[in-house]
């Protein structure tokens, strides 16, 4: 097997070469050239497998150029005791009748992003090793809020390896600011950008694209490389969770081994969705794939017409990493449907990019629909959502959880259908705790609140504890001021990759 891009630019590389590159030259993606496919009898065989078990089990096919031990050193290293809970790094649980929650929130920064950015630091340093051009890497990133610390948490302190993060000052929450200007770290960055989210992510796309810059990095003994979901050492990590969430939903007795589940994923990227649909290639007893969105709700409209058109008000919600309007990794699944027809695949893309829209044609968007089923869930329905789901069953559920478990309630009233559901829980409600408190007490309460002082409020009321990684954030030491313009982006990059 071998990597090679959705665009058909090029083919025949290896795991550690997919991942150093991040992203093909001609633009496309990174996919493997094969899948392995799970029998019900193979996944009888790993029932008892614990997570790490599963991750080597799964890594050992795709990381095709690491032995055995390289593998099981990375995922060592990565699903640590002391950066996830002993005993699952993922637990399940029951949360009704047929619905169970798979809590992907309790790694170093309290979202579903350190499942996968606790690995790629360990894939890339490794990559590195054996490519071997001695270059030192420098991880570039514009975040909305959570990708960004994830990537410092993951990366903080690797060898021969910097990383830059790009914040935009009236874009992030108050804890996830603080995650971020507190960081510790000899190799890490954190630079305010005066603008919005989409400000950082043009720049750094920009210096990712300016040629002069990057020949000279080169020259200089530096290489730009990318810890966005576009990277697959960041998306493989994902689909373990998919049948470690499956397996426990088995071991608790909800379903047998050869059952087919729903899973049901707040989608923003689409990179956590399509772990999900590899997984059911790669043969997980898959019936639906339930896709979530928050108000920007380009891809409910993609899934019910055929067309992707991203000509539409950005709206901002209380579940911010899913406000987005290109969703990247929609890409590598059109790759798939269409059984790997590149020039499909560029045409589209091609066309998103001049005109902001394209249309798939009829048996593509029909092979789509045979397997996925879209909605999207409006601020109040996701705000009571909330607090139905803590009233109902005591379970606390963060503002893009709970657009999953709203979609999941609209699509059983539309289907009836009563397959068991893998519903997907990609943050702490802390982490989100102003909205959270307010959907399930009065808003006057909270009003003159700062977030941090809503953290102890939600705690007591509900008795849960705060998360460890956000304790006393606005007690520590503020170790990044810098704020610069969006011109500035690149001449910061340089002076601090030069420091
Ligand atoms: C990033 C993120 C998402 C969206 O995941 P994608 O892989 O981008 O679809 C959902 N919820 C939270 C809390 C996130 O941080």
């Amino acid at each position: 097997m071998f990597y090679k891009s959705t665009r058909g630019g090029q083919s025949d590389l290896t795991f550690s070469e997919a991942v150093k590159k991040g992203i093909a030259t001609d633009g496309g993606l990174f996919v493997p050239s094969e899948f392995p496919v799970y029998s019900a009898e193979d996944l009888g065989k790993m029932a008892d497998y614990d997570y790490k078990a599963l991750a080597n089990e799964i890594f050992g096919f795709f990381a095709n150029d690491f032995t055995a031990d390289e593998v099981n050193n990375c995922v060592e290293n990565a699903y640590l005791s002391g950066n996830f809970p002993m005993d699952d790094p993922a637990p399940t649980v029951k949360l009704t009748e047929n619905v169970s929650v798979l809590e992907l929130f309790h790694g170093p920064t309290c979202a579903f992003k350190d499942m996968a950015l606790q690995i790629l630091p360990e894939f890339m340093k490794q990559s590195n090793k054996k490519l071997g051009d001695g270059k030192e890497i420098v991880i570039l990133t514009a975040t909305s809020g959570d990708t960004g610390k994830a990537a410092l948490e993951g990366f903080k302190d690797v060898d021969g390896i910097k990383v830059v993060v790009f914040y935009p000052v009236s874009g992030v929450s108050e804890v996830q600011k603080y995650q971020m200007i507190t960081q510790e770290g000899k190799n890490v960055k954190v630079i305010a950008v005066e603008g919005n989210f989409d400000d950082a992510q043009s720049g750094v796309k920009k210096i990712f694209g300016d040629d002069e810059f990057n020949a000279k990095l080169n020259e200089e003994g530096f290489e730009l490389s990318s810890a966005n979901s576009i990277n697959w050492g960041r998306l493989l990590p994902q689909i373990v969770y998919y049948f470690h969430g499956y397996l426990a939903m088995a071991r608790q007795g909800d379903i047998k081994i050869g059952d087919k589940i729903n899973v049901c994923v707040p989608t923003g990227n689409f990179g956590d969705i399509l772990a999900s649909y590899y997984a059911m290639k790669m043969g997980l007893p898959v019936n639906r794939i339930i896709c979530a969105s928050n108000d920007n709700n380009v891809l409910t409209d993609f899934f019910h017409t055929g067309t992707y058109n991203k000509n539409r008000e950005f709206k901002t919600t209380i579940s911010p990493a899913m406000d987005i309007l290109i969703s990247s990794n929609l890409e590598r699944l059109l790759y798939d449907v269409t059984g790997g027809d590149a020039e499909a695949v560029l045409g589209y893309m091609t066309s998103l990019n001049s005109t902001g829209l394209y249309t798939v044609d009829t048996k593509t968007i029909e092979s789509i629909q045979n397997i996925f089923w879209a909605a999207n869930a409006t601020e109040d329905e996701t705000r009571i959502t909330i607090s139905k789901t803590y009233s109902e069953h005591t379970y606390l559920a963060d503002p893009h959880t709970s657009v999953g478990l709203c979609v999941y309630d609209k699509y059983f009233e539309a289907t009836g259908d009563k397959t068991k559901t893998l519903a997907v829980s990609t943050a702490s409600p802390f982490k989100f705790n102003k909205s959270v408190a307010e959907s399930i007490s009065q808003p006057e309460k909270i009003q003159n609140l700062s977030e941090f002082e809503v953290l102890d409020y939600l705690s007591n009321k509900t008795l849960l504890p705060v998360p460890n990684p956000l304790k006393g954030l606005d007690k520590r030491e503020i170790l990044h001021k810098d704020v610069c313009k969006p011109s500035e982006m690149k001449e910061e990059t340089y002076k601090y990759i030069k420091s």
